[in-house]
């Protein structure tokens, strides 16, 4: 292990977007007006925003033999994340397609695809036991990552969790996790509690610090059952807040890495998050280092 570089292990998807005036009925065809590809999947957002915060980091994911899996490889690595733990697998790669209605919500649909794999290779297992921080959020195999984070708590790294998309069996996770930050609904939804005060207290009895995001209103730290600090969000013009969470943690992760205190990597990612919700986009949407220092400053 060693200070300043992180491992995240998580999915890589080719986001497939489309706008509509509504949602087609069933059996129904209608036009829609533009469309777009771009990179996404939340383990790629996390791992763009924390290299672009300003630390090595190493992707262990996979991607499928189609030109999907090209493009985001050769995303990933024009971006300076580490791809020599991202597999290739016989098969397509992750997508999601997003569905955006004119002035209304976005549905999305995923399929896994290559983020399906479930096995550690040689070289994902020396990825995680050389980074000082091992970041996961929920879209590939709970199995997965619970080996993981075992294998990156054997080697004394801190383990971060992002429980997204949420899911209850995750709570087998809690164990091996040193830092959880889910935001307000997966807070509750982890937790059964009815709030994201009694959520945050509960689940801090389980991992050592929790921290909730709640979008505009910023974050609270939790640790021990009780809620011990709280994170300002910053004023923002807020254009799209897709991945905000993901540049939150990602930020994170790259100021506790460089040996920060916690609460300087969380006014870091405070930081990130506003820069970030003022942009179109998740990962394109990240701040540099510099750009976050400079809010800062
Ligand atoms: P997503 O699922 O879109 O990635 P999330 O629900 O996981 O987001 P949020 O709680 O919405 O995450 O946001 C994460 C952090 O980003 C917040 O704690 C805050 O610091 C910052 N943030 C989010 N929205 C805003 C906003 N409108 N203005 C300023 N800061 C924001």
């Amino acid at each position: 292990m060693h200070l300043g570089s992180v491992a995240v292990l998580g999915s890589a998807n080719m986001d497939l977007v489309t706008q509509q005036p509504r949602l087609p009925l069933p059996g129904e065809t209608i036009a829609g007006s533009t469309f777009t590809t771009g990179p996404g999947g939340k383990g790629l957002n996390q791992a763009v925003a924390a290299r672009r915060a300003g630390v090595e980091v190493t992707f262990i994911g996979a991607v499928g033999s189609d030109g999907f899996g090209s493009e985001l490889r050769s995303f990933l690595d024009h971006e300076g994340v580490g791809t020599d733990t991202l597999r290739t697998i016989e098969g397509p790669t992750g997508i999601a397609i997003v569905s955006v209605v004119d002035g209304g919500e976005n549905s999305i649909v995923i399929v896994a695809g290559a983020n399906g794999a479930d096995d550690i290779s040689a070289a994902d297992e020396a990825g995680i036991r050389s980074s000082s921080l091992l970041v996961a959020q929920l879209e590939r195999p709970l199995t997965l990552i619970e080996k993981a984070f075992a294998l990156a708590k054997d080697g004394g790294a801190t383990t971060v969790l992002t429980p997204a998309p949420v899911d209850a069996d995750a709570v087998r996770l809690l164990p091996f996790t040193d830092i959880l930050v889910p935001n307000e609904t997966e807070a509750i939804e982890l937790s059964g509690e009815g709030d994201a005060q009694s959520a945050a207290r509960a689940l801090s009895r389980q991992v050592g610090i929790v921290v909730t995001t709640l979008g505009a209103k910023g974050a609270i730290v939790a640790t021990g059952g009780e809620i011990v600090a709280t994170v300002a969000a910053h004023p923002a013009d807020a254009v799209d807040t897709t991945g905000a969470g993901d540049t939150f943690v990602g930020a994170m992760v790259a100021a506790l890495a460089r040996g920060d205190e916690l609460s300087a990597a969380l006014a870091a990612a405070s930081a990130a998050g506003a820069i970030a919700v003022t942009r179109f986009g998740a990962a394109p949407a990240a701040p540099t280092r510099e750009e976050i220092d400079a809010f800062l400053a």
